[in-house]
């Protein structure tokens, strides 16, 4: 049902001490914890709070998950939709999917609606008419913006997006009022590893004095989804040979691994 198809809400279960790292982009978004905790704090003295931030950075450096753990921090829904799934929908179906989703948010205010791969939608318009879905394109985000601009910002509904190339982004997007806060989520450097590892490390059955330093060592340029990846393939590794613990060697095959699929991927890509 359409019911069903736009049902995206949860309430996600994650909170900051899930997210490793990213110590200027936690403090950011505790802001709007706090709005959405408070919110007569702020507009009783007259400040507007914001309507919505966008995250940028890499793939795979937590903007997700920084959003979900701002809705768990603050106890509301989270509603989520993807850039990308609007790329192919039907004509009209994206706008009213847009629609849907803010009306529902508005329902169930103070929550958070989360946009993935926002680009997919708000890249800059009219730069390409011949590209086919463009149209279906420009009115999706034509009602987003009109959604963004349709609600005051004391109702509660906090918009965050996601995007790796803000740049490309239609500067009516960018605009005050709308997602005029950017938060920057870079590829974590060495402790931020460490302390990435500790977090996918927690269900881990570990080889007793294993070195974790030693693995945020072998993993410069790794993503946190990549960590979480290793973390996984190190423990799959060890069970397959029957090991009752998973030990160093089983990480470094799993490093092996995954930096063989990064390699892949870089590829296609060039
Ligand atoms: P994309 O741009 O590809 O959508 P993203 O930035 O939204 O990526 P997430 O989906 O949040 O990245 O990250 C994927 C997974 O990687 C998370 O669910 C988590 O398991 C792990 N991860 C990423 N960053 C961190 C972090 N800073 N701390 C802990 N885990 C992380």
């Amino acid at each position: 049902s359409k019911a069903q198809l736009f049902d995206k809400e949860t309430r996600p279960r994650v909170d900051f001490k899930d997210v490793a790292g990213l110590e200027e982009a936690k403090i950011e978004v505790m802001e709007i914890v706090d709005f959405l905790k408070n919110p007569k704090k702020y507009t009783e003295l007259g400040g507007k709070i914001p309507k919505g931030a966008l995250l940028v950075g890499p793939p795979g450096t937590g903007k997700t998950l920084l959003a979900k753990a701002v809705a768990g921090e603050a106890n509301v829904p989270f509603f989520s939709m993807s850039g990308s799934e609007f790329v192919e929908m039907f004509v009209g179906v994206g706008a009213s999917r847009v629609r849907d989703l803010f009306r529902q948010a508005k329902e169930k205010a103070p929550c958070i609606v989360f946009i993935d791969e926002i680009d997919a939608i708000g890249r800059a318009r009219g730069k390409n008419p011949s590209f086919s879905g463009n149209d279906e394109r420009e009115n999706t985000l034509n009602q987003l913006l009109t959604e963004m601009d349709g609600f005051a910002s004391n109702q509660g509904v906090i918009i965050l997006a996601a995007t790796n190339r803000a740049d490309i982004l239609d500067r009516a997007l960018l605009r005050a009022g709308r997602f005029d806060r950017q938060i920057h989520v870079e590829l974590p450097d060495l402790k931020e590893r460490l302390d990435i590892f500790k977090v996918h490390l927690r269900p881990i059955k570990l080889e007793e004095n294993l070195d974790i330093s030693f693995l945020a060592k072998q993993t410069p340029g790794f993503s946190g989804a990549d960590i979480a990846n290793v973390c996984n393939e190190a423990a799959l590794i060890a069970a397959r040979k029957n090991k009752k613990y998973v030990e160093k060697q089983d990480f470094l095959d799993a490093i092996d691994r995954i930096i063989g699929g990064l390699e892949k991927k870089n590829k296609i890509i060039s």
